[in-house]
């Protein structure tokens, strides 16, 4: 009956071991194998013992004991697998495999077959037959081949204890439980064994020892968390954090707190009670607070206001039950302090300290958004010639310009007024009517110096404005509208202020208008050229200049001053050039049969250089037309060759090679260079008619012109007088050498059907 018990018993042993190889199996850890391995090879140790105990038959006993000492073979090799990974052995340098070496799976191999060949040579055990309880029970007599399988076992098993002795010894306390349990189980459970196996006891408990170490092992390896560790590990990143942390027990007393509480509340003491307390009269109740929500609070006043950010939570177990409540202080100071930097940075211009272009938009566009600029300008604030300013005076002096500037505008404003820096040469500001007073504004700029230690220099700054009329406006186009008034004021070094007025806007409605009119215009025939003769010193006619007319069909007759300054301006004007060049070639071509002699001057405009292929450009017209290049003239202005002009000599050079007469135009009427005069390939010089004008002192222009002619003629240009109006300055101009004459006194410039007919006239 008694040995039945056991039977019942081995057989839980044996459920519990298959359940834990089970559970390790399933279980996504990395050890699960061996330890599923391990747990297995134990259950023929047991079951080989249940036959053992079971039996009164020796054959079933001799299986039985085959069994369990085969049974103990496996398992050996499955502890030792199983305690290389878990000591982690298997990383040891350069000995992979170290603890199952090699020659431990021969003599395991060895020692199976030599158990299983003693059922021939009966060299390894026989059975004896004994009484037990009453019954009998076959007990297993050593011969030399246990006593070599002995040898193998122990040998394994002093080598897994060594490696758990030398782990033991090495790991933190925390880690010591994990190896120091299997450690002191493994030794219990074999001198438990050794106990049945040397004192030849019949039926051997210590299977009840050996499925201990697996269930032992199946816990360590697979369900064991290291709570004690994982509790000092928290602990201490909650003691090394910056947060204040208060925990409160479910009664709410005071349970835990950390260094930075201590620091918070100044209570240096570990009286938890006091420092809980203290938090309250800092922070008041902050249970009231939301749950888990971080609310901003401050103490102290400015300079030395602190804000904080503070919590509460609550601690609750699966059951929902309270297991306590925490509070935390995040001392968040410096962090705004950092935000409020990289703001103004982000807002500030960097050299005046005041607001950058898009904040002070931005700042405007809010305050149109609240309706609170009623009544207020919008204003540019422009340096004239900066860039000169600077180069002339330096950096540090332009950066002093800026920031006294700067100083001025801070000077005019109140808590109402916006401003900042929207370029490098231009301010902004949005200030009430009333704090403008144009004589103040006007004097102060126009007496502004720059200061720089002890030296002075005057810059001109002009201030635009524009007034706010509608909420919904955008500040960069107020801003805009107020640089378009210091348009009319750019030349002027007198007036230092201006207005977006009536007659600006109109003139920028006009120009939007007529810009945008300017393609359709060109198709529809709307622009045409007229012809203004020239005449040589006989008064016949020998060519024209082409000057551009607009027929409008609403606003009727326009002449080139109404858009030619706006395309100049906008750099429509080249593809305004580029029809008139067209329709002189086409003009000319229409000429070769009646009037093959005449030639056309056509205008090219500064602008004309940079926009286009001007070469290209006209060689391809005279190509399409087939006309002599001889027979159109090319009309520069000597303000266009002020600037790159290297560049631009080098192309009329082309022209002059490729057959084009080249003429400057409205000579005199600039900064003429005489000295320029000389390097210029020109065929023809125009000389400004303002020459002849009503100069005070005749006798004086006179002898200038002269002169010009004679120079002129020393450099082998042609002298053609532009602006003759009556036959005593036709004469004049004769006497004095000047070979080609254009002006009213011969004809206005008329459409080309006129021109053709006075022509066929004469
Ligand atoms: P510009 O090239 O100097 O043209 C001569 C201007 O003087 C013409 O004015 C002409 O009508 C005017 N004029 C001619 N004889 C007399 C005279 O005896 N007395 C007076 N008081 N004026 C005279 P317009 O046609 O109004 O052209 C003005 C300017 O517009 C031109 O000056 C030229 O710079 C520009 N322009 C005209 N057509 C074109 C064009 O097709 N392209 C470009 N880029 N500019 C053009
Ligand atoms: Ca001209
Ligand atoms: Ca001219």
């Amino acid at each position: 009956m008694f040995r039945y018990a056991f039977i019942v018993v081995f057989a839980v042993l044996i459920a519990t071991l298959l359940y834990c190889s089970h559970a390790s199996m399933c279980s996504k850890k990395s050890i699960g194998k061996s330890v599923c391995l391990f747990c297995l090879s134990l259950v023929p140790l047991v079951l080989g013992n249940m036959f053992i105990i079971g039996t009164s038959t020796r054959v079933v006993a001799l299986v039985g004991y085959y069994m369990y000492y085969i049974g103990m073979d496996i398992a050996m090799y499955a502890l030792l697998r199983f305690t290389r990974e878990y000591c982690g052995v298997k990383n040891a340098k350069n000995q992979k495999d170290h603890i199952v070496p090699f020659w431990l799976h021969i003599l395991f191999t060895i020692d199976v077959i030599q158990l299983l060949l003693n059922n021939i040579f009966s060299h390894a055990f026989e059975l004896q037959e004994v009484s037990a309880y009453g019954k009998p029970y076959f007990l297993s007599v050593p011969h030399i081949g246990v006593s070599i399988h002995r040898v193998a076992c122990y040998s394994a098993i002093a080598i897994v204890m060594f490696v758990f002795v030398k782990i033991t010894i090495k790991v933190p306390v925390l880690y010591k439980e994990r190896y120091i349990v299997i450690l002191i189980t493994l030794i219990l459970g074999t001198i438990w064994q050794a106990y049945y196996v040397f004192f030849r006891i019949p039926i051997d408990r210590s299977m009840v020892g050996f499925t201990i170490l697996g269930l032992l092992i199946y816990y360590f390896s697979i369900l064991y968390r290291p709570l004690r560790l994982l509790d000092n590990m928290l602990a201490d990143i909650v003691s090394d954090t910056k947060v204040a942390v208060v925990l409160y027990g479910p009664e709410g007393r005071c349970i835990w707190v950390n260094e930075p509480a201590k620091e918070l509340t100044g209570i240096r003491s570990d009286n938890l009670e006091e420092v809980s307390n203290t938090l309250i009269s800092l922070f008041g109740d902050v249970s009231k607070l939301p749950e888990a929500k971080e609310v901003e609070m401050s103490l102290g006043t400015a300079p030395n206001e602190r804000s904080y950010m503070v919590a509460h939570g609550k601690f609750n177990d699966r059951y929902e039950r309270n297991l306590g409540t925490y509070v935390k202080v995040r001392d968040i100071t410096e962090e705004k302090k950092r935000i409020e930097k990289e703001l103004f940075a982000a807002n500030h211009d960097a050299l005046t300290g005041i607001y950058n272009k898009e904040y002070t938009f931005k700042v405007i566009s809010d305050r149109l958004k609240q309706h609170l600029l009623k009544d207020y300008y919008v204003a540019s604030i422009y340096i004239c010639d900066f860039k000169v300013f600077n180069d002339v005076f330096g950096r540090e002096f332009g950066d002093a310009a800026l920031i006294q500037i700067a100083d001025w505008l801070k000077k005019y404003a109140d808590e109402t007024c916006i401003y900042g820096r929207i370029a490098g040469d231009t301010f902004g500001s949005c200030l009430p009517k009333r704090l403008f007073v144009q004589n103040i504004v006007e004097n102060d700029l126009s007496h502004f110096k720059v200061r720089l230690g002890d030296v002075e220099h005057r810059i001109t700054v002009h201030v635009g404005f524009c007034e706010i009329e509608e909420d919904d406006q955008d500040p960069s186009v107020l801003y805009d509208r107020a640089l378009v008034a210091l348009d009319s004021i750019k030349d002027d070094y007198r007036k230092h202020v201006a207005f977006f007025d009536k007659k600006i806007r109109d003139k920028m409605l006009w120009d939007q208008e007529i810009s945008g009119q300017l393609d359709t215009a060109i198709e529809e025939n709307q622009i045409v050229p007229y012809l203004q003769p020239i005449a040589d010193k006989n008064g016949k006619i020998v060519g024209a200049e082409a000057l551009v007319r607009w027929i409008h069909p609403v606003h009727g007759f326009m002449s080139p001053g109404d858009f030619i300054p706006l395309f100049e301006d906008n750099g429509m004007i080249t593809e305004l050039d580029k029809h008139i060049w067209k329709s002189a070639c086409e003009i000319l071509s229409r000429w070769e049969k009646t009037n093959p002699n005449l030639f056309i001057s056509v205008n090219v405009s500064p602008k004309d250089f940079y926009m286009t292929d001007v070469l290209a450009e006209i060689v391809s017209d005279v190509i399409q037309y087939d006309i002599d290049p001889h027979r159109l003239r090319i009309e520069v202005t000597e303000s266009s060759m002020m600037r790159d002009t290297d560049d631009k000599m080098k192309i009329l050079e082309e022209f002059r090679k490729q057959g084009f007469i080249v003429e400057m135009d409205d000579f005199g009427s600039g900064y003429s260079s005489l000295n320029m005069l000389k390097d210029m390939p020109v065929d023809i010089l125009k000389i400004d008619m303002k020459f002849l004008g009503k100069s005070s002192d005749e006798i004086k222009a006179d002898i200038i012109v002269k002169n010009v002619i004679r120079l002129a003629e020393d450099l082998q240009i042609i002298s053609l007088a532009e602006g003759v109006e009556t036959v005593d300055q036709f004469e004049r101009l004769k006497v004095l050498g000047c070979h080609l004459f254009q002006g009213y006194y011969f004809s206005k410039p008329i459409p080309i059907t006129e021109f053709e007919e006075l022509i066929s006239k004469s």
